[in-house]
């Protein structure tokens, strides 16, 4: 494949960024072809994407968001590693198909549109594709992956733009993720399910409760129950730990509270969302999978 200039405007950030396979002025620090930190069955993920043999994770590596309190800060900071090419990236997709994963998940893939689409576009698997991303989506590029994913994944992490900018330096989160949300829908549809109970097609939206910021998730809950109600699987995350740069964040250095939870559950279980929530003992680090910031 022969290199070329890419003027990156992939994502909200709209760096304009000059890109080429290897290299990139961008927030994201990523070239064209993606960095892989680690493929692997991965059964941690929501029951209906994981099931019992697995979902099939492709972890890239850098990020689009880069939030302070990112638990995978290790390889999100910026793209550390192998770079695969187009090619040998269809081959990781056939490897985890080989092994009987119930779905392809892409995870962080939002500055590696380039790469996806070149490779789903040669190659389709047999089995659902997941774009399992930060919400930080610009409905433009989400546009070149119709067709290509059957499942979006994705964040809310943000209804405030305060926030937003505190912790991830998008003070246009709120009304991008809103935007990508709609866009997602309208590719998927409502959720379907196979006789199997996996998902096939849909949108689940992931939330991740931050201490001290429980009026804000229930913010999300309300918009997104009046917004969508079933047509979309809500998750909710109690996994939050400070990690990455958290410490210097005093307000959210520390693990929810059983009663912050609580709250944010009540409500929750009043709206007409369906989906699922995690247990409090899934605020671990050892959650966090163990990723190969060498190799692969
Ligand atoms: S994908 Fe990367 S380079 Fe492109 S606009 Fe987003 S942050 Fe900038």
């Amino acid at each position: 494949m022969a290199d070329f200039l890419y003027i990156c405007n992939d994502c909200p950030r709209s760096c304009n960024a000059r890109r080429t396979f290897y290299t990139s002025t961008g927030y994201c620090k990523a070239g064209l072809l993606p960095v892989i930190n680690r493929a692997a069955p991965h059964f941690w993920e929501e029951p209906c994407i994981s099931g019992k043999s697995g979902s099939g994770t492709v972890f890239f590596g850098g990020c689009n968001l880069k939030c302070v309190y990112c638990q995978n800060s290790i390889i999100s900071r910026a793209p550390k590693g192998k770079v695969y090419t187009v090619d040998e990236l269809i081959i990781k997709i056939k490897d985890l198909e080989a092994m009987g994963v119930h779905n392809i998940n892409l995870v962080t893939p939002t500055h590696c549109t380039y790469a996806i689409v070149e490779a789903l576009t040669k190659y389709r698997p047999s089995v659902p594709v997941v774009y399992n991303c930060g919400g930080y989506e610009s409905v433009e590029t989400l546009k070149r992956l119709d067709g290509l994913i059957d499942i979006y994944l994705t964040d809310f992490k943000y209804l405030c733009s305060d926030t937003a900018k505190r912790y991830s330096k998008a003070p246009d989160y709120p009304e991008m993720v809103k935007a990508a949300l709609k866009e997602m829908l309208k590719q998927t549809g409502t959720p379907v399910f196979g006789r199997d109970g996996m998902l096939r097609k849909g949108v689940i939206v992931r939330h991740l409760v931050l201490p001290s910021n429980i009026d804000e998730s229930i913010k999300i809950i309300d918009y997104l129950d009046r917004e969508y109600g079933n047509k979309i699987l809500f998750s909710l995350m109690h996994q939050y730990y400070p990690a990455g740069d958290a410490q210097e964040y005093p307000e959210i250095n520390r693990r929810l509270t059983k009663h912050e939870y609580k709250k944010v559950l009540n409500r929750l279980f009043e709206s007409s969302l369906d989906g699922f929530v995690q247990d409090s003992d899934s605020a671990k680090a050892s959650y966090t999978p163990k990723f190969d910031t060498d190799s692969n």
